[in-house]
């Protein structure tokens, strides 16, 4: 899909409305201005991809509000070369913002249609170096840990103990807890093996989280 100055415009724009809700943190704005957030949404909903709101992708699914994307990406205190594991790789887009914040992404999706189509998508937008995972993200990824930061975008009733485990010393996980259509923000901050400190920051509404992996049905 081309991006045109229109979008590019769009998107400055985007930028502003963000900068003017409090979000400051030029890497971030950055990231939200370079990437082409259209590309992640069906071609009939162009339109809205520069509209700070949530929006269905499909599969029950939907890609969280640019807000959310940048407060979540502020509260993970991405550094370069940081390694970071995202739960719900959803269109890629989070995953995109955290590669050009100059995060080593880790991203899981439990959906085999999503995981099939975002893997496509970031190929095509030159996004290869995003590692993607087809699986059931409550589990983590062992063979990686440990992470400087994990991202979760899908609302957790509680917080999966493997992702404590997988974190560094000094790392935090960014979760969003409770019930199914209503969660507070949480930041977890693992100051050593076994001791943790929670901050809370608000409360969202992400779609839920899942366990097991959802198999790609045949009309898909
Ligand atoms: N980060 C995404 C937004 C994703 S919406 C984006 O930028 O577009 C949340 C995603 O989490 C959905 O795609 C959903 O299928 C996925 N999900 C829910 N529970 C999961 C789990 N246990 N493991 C992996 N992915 C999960």
């Amino acid at each position: 899909m081309e991006d045109t100055y229109r979008h590019k415009g769009l998107r400055k724009q985007l930028v502003d409305g963000l900068r003017q809700k409090g979000i400051r943190d030029e890497a971030i704005l950055g990231a939200i201005g370079k990437i082409p957030r259209h590309c992640f949404l069906d071609r009939a909903f162009e339109e809205w991809a520069y509209q700070d709101v949530p929006f269905p992708i499909g599969a029950e699914q939907t890609i969280s509000q640019p807000y959310t994307v940048a407060f979540q990406t502020w509260l993970l205190e991405v550094k370069k070369g940081d390694k970071v594991m995202e739960i719900g790789t959803g269109s890629g887009y989070q995953a995109c913002v955290l590669a050009e914040m100059g995060a080593k992404v880790y991203t899981i999706e439990r959906q085999e249609s999503l995981f099939q189509k975002t893997n496509k998508l970031l190929e095509q937008l030159g996004y290869q170096r995003i590692r993607t995972f087809l699986g059931d993200g409550s589990l983590g990824l062992p063979r990686f840990a440990p992470y400087d930061g994990i991202l979760v975008t899908a609302g957790a009733p509680e917080i999966p103990k493997p992702l404590l485990n997988q974190l560094k010393v000094g790392g935090r996980l960014v979760i969003p807890v409770g019930r199914a259509d209503f969660q507070e923000m949480l930041v977890v901050h693992k100051r050593s093996a076994h001791k943790f400190e929670t901050e809370r920051f608000g409360h969202f509404r992400f779609v839920p989280f899942l366990g097991g992996v959802e198999k790609k049905r045949k009309k898909d």
